[in-house]
């Protein structure tokens, strides 16, 4: 399987990606994930995505393309993946697509977990005093929320003018939106 995980932040992107990348036995890919480690890290990587993250910002495309393009290149990736954080505006999704079909692969799915806006603040100003990340606070989920408005959440038109949009909701308890997202998948 090849798919993209779309929703907002706090939707539970991450947590439902790991559980499916194991039930799939593919890796999950989180764009995030990896910056935050080339920050702790403290690479040339790191270096260039900090200051974007820490106000809510999105990466510029260059840094966050050339990026995907090695992960995706990759031998673990080669059976399948899970994106996780990426594509998040129209542009990386036209890239994307430069990318797969230079690998000769195709997307098979774009799942996007929905949720409801206050929900997901209430969720990540919790996960903020569990895990003291540092663009968990107010003003900066404010804007975070603001960037997945404007510039994320057009790609559901596009991914489902391709016929690949499954939406699934994310409301409720974790182990249940696994089990959707894994029935939803199932059935396509
Ligand atoms: P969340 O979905 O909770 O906002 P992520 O861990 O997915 O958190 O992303 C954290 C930050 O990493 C984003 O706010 C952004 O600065 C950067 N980032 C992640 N993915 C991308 C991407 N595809 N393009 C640009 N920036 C990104």
């Amino acid at each position: 399987m090849r798919a993209v995980l779309l929703g907002p932040p706090g939707a539970g992107k991450g947590t439902q990606a790991a559980r499916l990348a194991e039930r799939f036995g593919i890796p999950a890919i989180s764009t995030g994930d990896i910056f935050r480690a080339n920050v702790k890290g403290g690479t040339e990587l790191g270096r260039a995505a900090q200051e974007y993250m820490s106000a809510g910002a999105l990466v510029p495309d260059e840094v966050t393309n050339a990026m995907v393009r090695d992960r995706l290149a990759q031998d673990d990736a080669r059976k399948g993946f899970l994106l996780d954080g990426y594509p998040r505006n129209p542009d990386q999704g036209v890239e994307l697509d430069t990318m797969l079909s230079d690998l000769g692969v195709r997307l098979d799915a774009a799942i996007e977990i929905t949720a409801d806006i206050d929900e997901v603040t209430k969720r990540l100003l919790k996960r903020a005093q569990i895990e003291g990340r540092e663009d968990d606070t107010e003003p900066v989920i404010r804007k975070r929320l603001e960037i997945y408005a404007t510039s994320t959440a057009p790609l559901t038109a596009y991914f489902e003018g391709r016929g690949l949009l499954v939406q699934v909701d994310g409301m409720g308890d974790v182990d249940d939106v696994t089990a959707r997202l894994i029935a939803a998948v199932d059935s396509e």
